[in-house]
């Protein structure tokens, strides 16, 4: 999904929310005057209000993080394998591709990664 597609979905609930809640709200301010109360008008109401506060925090906030954190592990996952031929921590050469240094024991991964894309940790 585009950054566009947030943005204009973020916008499309939360004014889609807002003008149903204005609508239910009239409408049962006038009900309500009138001295019959809807209990499905009230549902709607606040639906729409959650519509309107939901969608914008949906699409902007918990949608980017989402993507931003598919695109961290993508980026790690990529990094994960390349070689290390030396311990950056006692310099020990190092002959398999283990996790861990098998002299002094350091974890290798956090290296691999940090050499070759400094942004993700
Ligand atoms: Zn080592």
């Amino acid at each position: 999904m585009g950054k566009l597609v947030n943005v204009a979905g973020g916008v499309v609930s939360l004014f889609l929310g807002l003008i149903l809640w204005i609508l239910f709200s009239v409408i049962g301010g006038i009900e309500e005057a009138l001295g019959n109360f809807d209990p499905a008008l009230y549902a709607a109401m606040v639906a729409s209000f959650l519509l309107m506060i939901l969608g914008p925090v949906l699409f902007w906030i918990i949608l980017p993080l989402i993507g931003r954190y598919r695109r961290r592990r993508k980026a790690a996952e990529s990094t994960a394998l390349l070689p290390l031929r030396f311990c950056p921590n006692c310099g020990t050469e190092l002959t398999s591709e283990g996790q861990f240094c098998s002299r002094c024991g350091v974890e290798l991964e956090q290296f691999r990664r940090s050499r070759s894309n400094p942004s993700v940790r």
